[in-house]
């Protein structure tokens, strides 16, 4: 990571907590065995329960279920996070997700989903944005 990169000055972002990013549309809330056990423990119930309950097998990989019509991730109620304080890395790093920093032109598609990005909005420096990409990247690897 350096300092040329486009969003070098930092990128506007407060999140407003409208739920949008965990609904809408098909997709994948991916998560670990570490997450599992976390959400698991901040909920107070057994990992089978938890895994029962919650969890879909996609491949070799876990998802959170989503419910229908509108895909909502099964955490959602009433556009907040009933496990927020034990999210999986996946949901506490977005917006700053790798392809939605890879162009100027990326992030502006993101900010069409996410109305935290906006000019008047905390200027997030790029010492943060890093943190995060970090995060990621150290979960990606450790799930190898
Ligand atoms: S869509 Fe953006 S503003 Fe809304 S909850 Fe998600 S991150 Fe926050
Ligand atoms: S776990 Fe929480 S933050 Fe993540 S998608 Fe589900 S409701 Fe949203």
């Amino acid at each position: 990571m350096n300092e040329k990169v486009w969003y070098a000055e930092g990128l506007p972002f407060s999140c407003t907590g409208c739920g949008k990013c965990c609904t809408g549309s098909p997709g994948y809330v991916w998560i670990d065995e570490e997450e599992i056990e976390e959400m698991a423990a901040f909920l107070r119930i057994p990992r089978a329960l938890f895994m029962r309950k919650y969890v879909r097998r996609v491949g070799s990989r876990h998802s959170l279920v989503e419910k229908k019509p509108h895909y909502d991730c099964i955490f959602l109620k009433e556009n907040q996070c009933e496990v927020y304080g034990a999210r999986p890395t996946q949901c506490r790093t977005f917006p700053f997700w790798p392809q939605n920093l890879s162009s100027k032109k990326a992030w502006e598609e993101t900010a069409k989903q996410c109305e935290g990005i906006h000019k008047e909005a905390e200027l997030i420096p790029l010492k943060t944005i890093e943190t995060t990409q970090l995060v990621q990247i150290r979960r990606h690897e450790k799930n190898q």
